[in-house]
């Protein structure tokens, strides 16, 4: 096909199927003027007669450069669908690399996972792409390492929503038992008084919500932009890419914050850059990069008793992590919210005048709860939903109000915490309605209550295979903190979450 009179789109296809990265950057050339958010946008939504998007024509017709050149976009969506099967490229790719050319196949997926394709997405058939593979044991290979350092979060996402988070939505559509309209915007401001939400959708434009019933469930916000999802899924994956792009040159890294993010983090980079010592070495010497702690306790993992924090820190110190304690950072720069700050060299100043100057710095202080557009009289002096603790009601904010999750003072924040109470707030919710449409007290049921379990509950995974912790008071060994949380970071807990199934017993 000439390329003259050929709109965007087409010359964007027919790179994909013919390979020719120039037309790529033909297209791009004309859109010098665009923001990387509208160029990205535009090559998200190109797509071939059949729904394939560019990179699954790349991924059928073995287009490794374009493929190559399409991964510069920033913000370029890595695990679109397909229309029929919900193959994601890398479903595409396996299936190439089986009928035509193993070897390309297999060059095209190990950049496709360097690139943040994520092989966890399953298709339709709920299959993923590993489970496509026909005799090629080092494309298995490939994919499951990937699987691996995904779920450790060495790269992507924390939702394994890896897919799109409106899926979890998507699943619903055409069910008559379930009548709901999701809206995918920023609520910034709740009238408790009108009984009202605005909310800013993606397109720039307000909606008001009225509302019946509400609850807030809006989670906290990370310093780090690596462990939160204040914007959405793509925006986190494209800080995972960046991080990813800077480990390989970074010399040291400093991380701040001694709790489970902290030292999780800290774990799994000490081993994937500086591997492990050996079994009867207590430290490993002359690490490759050199990781610090620094926390403001007396010991990390406050939660967890101190023989378990000692244990965990002689597990960090066997993949290269030196542990500074009782003492806080009293200064970043470029400080964590300017931009490209994850991947700029930082100075990190302490507060007894320490300095370090390191490539990589990763702030793990804590959260702060997304509760801005809430009137300040319904929050708590630490800025959370000040949240009846038994019922999950918002008293302040009148009838049928709710707070739930990191949002909510109602307990600390875990996500067991959590599927704990959603039965709870559930039943209390479906009272409270009842008792509006006028039921008798009697018929509308008992109020449920939710009591927080204080006992020492906390799993930490220290890299591949080691982890210290406690689950309702008792010790466990670093073997079980491995299989129950390291192996997956509980992933295969996800569908019934997102199902709605993990409670449906229980309201
Ligand atoms: C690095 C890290 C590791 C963790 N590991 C564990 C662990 O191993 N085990 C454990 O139990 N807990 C863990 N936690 C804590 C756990 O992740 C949280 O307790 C849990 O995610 C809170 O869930 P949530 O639904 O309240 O909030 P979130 O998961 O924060 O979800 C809030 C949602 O609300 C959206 N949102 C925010 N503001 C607005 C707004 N104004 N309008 C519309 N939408 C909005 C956000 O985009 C997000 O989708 C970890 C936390 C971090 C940061």
């Amino acid at each position: 096909m000439a390329d003259e009179g050929a709109s965007p789109r087409e010359l964007v296809v027919e790179a994909c199927r013919r390979d020719q990265p120039h037309l790529v950057e033909q297209v791009l050339e004309d859109m010098e003027t665009k923001s990387n958010e509208e160029v990205a946008e535009f090559f998200n939504g190109v797509t071939d007669s059949m729904g394939n998007h560019a990179l699954h024509i790349c991924a059928s017709y073995g287009s490794y450069d374009t493929m190559d050149s399409l991964f510069d976009i920033q913000y370029f969506e890595c695990d679109p669908f397909t229309r029929l099967d919900k193959d994601t490229p890398l479903h595409v790719a396996v299936r190439y690399a089986n009928e035509k050319d193993a070897e390309l196949g297999l060059e095209m997926i190990k950049m496709m996972c360097e690139a943040g394709c994520d092989p966890r997405v399953r298709n339709k058939h709920g299959q993923k792409p590993a489970d496509l593979v026909y005799n090629n044991p080092k494309i298995k290979t490939v994919l499951s390492q990937t699987e691996y350092v995904l779920a450790e979060g060495l790269t992507n996402n924390a939702d394994n929503g890896s897919a799109h988070d409106s899926a979890i939505f998507e699943q619903y559509q055409g069910d008559p038992t379930r009548n709901f309209r999701f809206i995918h915007g920023t609520a910034t401001r709740v009238n408790h008084a009108e009984r009202q939400v605005s909310v800013c959708l993606s397109s720039e434009t307000t909606e008001t919500v009225e509302y019946h019933a509400l609850v807030i469930a809006t989670g906290s916000t990370t310093p780090s932009p690596l462990f939160n999802l204040k914007r959405d899924s793509m925006g986190l994956r494209a800080e995972w890419t960046a991080l990813r792009k800077a480990l390989p040159m970074a010399k040291s890294i400093l991380i701040a914050g001694g709790g489970p993010a902290g030292i999780e983090t800290a774990g799994e980079l000490g081993e994937h850059l500086n591997g492990r010592a050996g079994w009867f070495c207590g430290k490993l010497a002359n690490p490759k990069v050199p990781i610090t702690v620094v926390t403001s306790g007396s010991q990390i993992l406050p939660i967890l008793r101190p023989s378990l924090a000692s244990q965990a820190e002689q597990y960090l110190a066997q993949v290269g992590v030196t542990v500074i304690k009782n003492v806080r950072v009293k200064d970043a720069i470029p400080s964590a919210g300017v931009e490209n700050a994850l991947t700029s060299k930082t100075t990190v100043v302490l507060e007894d005048g320490q300095t370090f100057n390191t490539d990589l710095y990763i702030p793990a202080t804590g959260m702060s709860p997304n509760t801005d557009f809430l009137d300040r009289s319904l929050l708590a002096s630490d800025g959370r939903v000040n949240t009846n603790t038994s019922t999950l009601r918002v008293e302040k904010a009148g009838p049928r109000v709710y707070a739930v999750g990191d949002a909510s003072d109602y307990a600390r924040a875990t996500v067991h915490f959590i599927v704990e109470a959603i039965p709870i707030l559930c039943a209390n919710i479906k009272r409270d309605l009842l008792l509006a449409e006028g039921v008798d007290e009697g018929s509308a049921g008992e109020d449920r209550t939710y009591k927080e379990d204080p006992s020492e509950t906390q799993l930490v995974p220290i890299g591949r295979s080691k982890g210290v912790g406690a689950a309702y008071g008792w010790q466990l060994p670093s073997f079980a903190v491995w299989l129950m949380k390291g192996r997956d970071y509980w992933l295969w807990t996800t569908e019934k979450l997102w199902s709605g199934e993990q409670w449906s017993k229980k309201l």
